[in-house]
């Protein structure tokens, strides 16, 4: 396929391959090259494609009932989804909001919870903290509260600096309770009053490659937010549902409940378009009782084809049993990527949790992942040349680069594979 000739407003100007067909972790292009698919896309197709059941129930919701507005309809399968989805999870009482996106999702559970605290009558509470690096969209808002220099400097000017305060990427080195110290003396110097939420993907994901913080630190997190009266959000769109070994990642911090989990890409596993917050039956029922209405909506919210695939690929985590599956292969992952590190000087650091896992690259000599400009995107076409798909990352965060590639494959990936 030749860009120039193309109608298609590429991303980039470096040339990707035309892929026609996928099965299990494995893609083809239109040369007939197989690819493996080492990250699942962007972490997204977690059970692997090509699965008939749940392309059939996809096809099944089409034909039955295809599109109702949220303002006017509910429906059997997003009834039905919910319900499950929160069993799921374990988040009894929580609801379920359904969009289309992961951007679409952190943006609606901002608004949330600031509609939650004008509705307790704070409507001074606007602000919300997130922490350098991270990534949780790019939408104009979930850009502004993403801790990505590269990605959100051109657009600052449309942005409210003073909404979107950033702590410090957490230091797995450091003993978590003290380190979450520091979103306790941040909401202290900014005022309780003026802060609605904090956000933080448990694991980090595009900014960080599968950065996590030491025991302790979300169990802080959540006592800090509850002292203060700030929300706790945690953006789990990449780190949840079953990617890091649990359905939730930040459960494995002492099994800490936030107030509002995002969670997209792999619900439905890019089987279809499908993200959605799930709120406490504090939030949802303030709101409720309240003015009665969350003042948000998308036109695709709920659509009935994405929750089915999203259903559908429930029962195959669920009969597959692929939870344990992420925890038993990336833990062997881990230790073949431990043995490269000894091997190779480039590979600085590897870490990360169930399948979520992250190669940190740089320079041997000095030990910094700046070094080598673009060495993440080199590595990760390199890879792609050899037939393996990973998700090479690199970002300025306090004029210190990070190159990195985050290694996620299906959790139905067999050994075999
Ligand atoms: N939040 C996190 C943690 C993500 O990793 C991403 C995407 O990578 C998003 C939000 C945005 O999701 P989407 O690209 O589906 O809009």
């Amino acid at each position: 396929m030749s860009q120039s000739t193309s109608s298609v407003f590429y991303r980039s100007s470096v040339p990707v391959p035309l892929a026609v067909r996928a099965d299990g972790p494995y893609l083809w292009d239109a040369g007939g090259r197989r690819y493996l698919d080492g990250s699942s896309g962007a972490l997204v197709a977690n059970v692997g494609q090509g699965r008939e059941d749940v392309a059939e129930a996809m096809a099944a919701a089409a034909r039955t009932l295809a599109f109702v507005h949220g303002s006017q309809f509910t429906s059997p399968a997003l009834e039905g989804y919910a319900a499950r989805l929160m069993a799921f999870l374990d988040l009894p009482g929580y609801r379920f909001w359904a969009v289309s996106g992961g951007s679409e999702a952190t943006e609606s559970a901002i608004k949330l919870a600031r509609q939650y605290h004008a509705e307790r009558g704070e409507r001074g509470r606007y602000r919300v903290v997130t922490r350098r690096p991270s990534y949780h969209g790019a939408s104009l808002g979930s850009l502004a509260a993403s801790g990505m220099g590269a990605r959100r400097e051109l657009y600052t000017p449309l942005m409210n600096e003073d909404a979107w305060p950033k702590l410090p990427k957490p230091d797995p080195a450091v003993d978590g309770a003290q380190d979450a110290e520091a979103l306790r003396a941040l909401i202290a110097r900014l005022g309780a009053g003026s802060v609605a939420a904090f956000m933080a993907e448990p694991v980090v994901g595009a900014s960080d490659a599968a950065l996590a913080p030491a025991a302790g630190y979300y169990e802080r997190v959540r006592e800090i937010c509850r002292e203060a009266g700030v929300l706790f959000i945690a953006d789990e769109v990449m780190s949840g549902m079953g990617r890091c070994g649990t359905p939730l990642a930040v459960r494995q911090w002492g099994g800490v409940t936030p107030d509002i989990v995002v969670l997209g890409k792999g619900l439905a596993a890019g089987y279809a378009p499908l993200a959605g917050i799930a709120a406490s039956a504090e939030v949802y029922g303030t709101v409720m009782r309240g003015s009665g209405a969350f003042k948000h909506g998308f036109t695709y919210a709920g659509h009935p084809v994405s929750v089915a695939a999203g259903a559908a690929v429930l029962d195959v985590l669920e009969r597959e049993a692929l939870l344990d599956r992420s925890r038993t292969l990336g833990a062997r992952l881990l230790d073949g990527l431990r043995d490269l590190q000894a091997r190779h000087p480039a590979v600085l650091e590897v870490r990360g949790r169930g399948l979520m896992l992250g190669v940190v690259l740089g320079d041997p000599d000095t030990g910094r992942s700046y070094a080598v400009p673009g060495l993440a995107a080199r590595v990760g076409r390199a890879a792609l040349e050899r037939g393996l798909i990973t998700y090479p990352g690199s970002g300025a965060v306090d004029g210190v680069r990070g190159d990195h590639l985050l290694l996620g494959p299906p959790l139905s990936l067999t050994d075999a594979q």
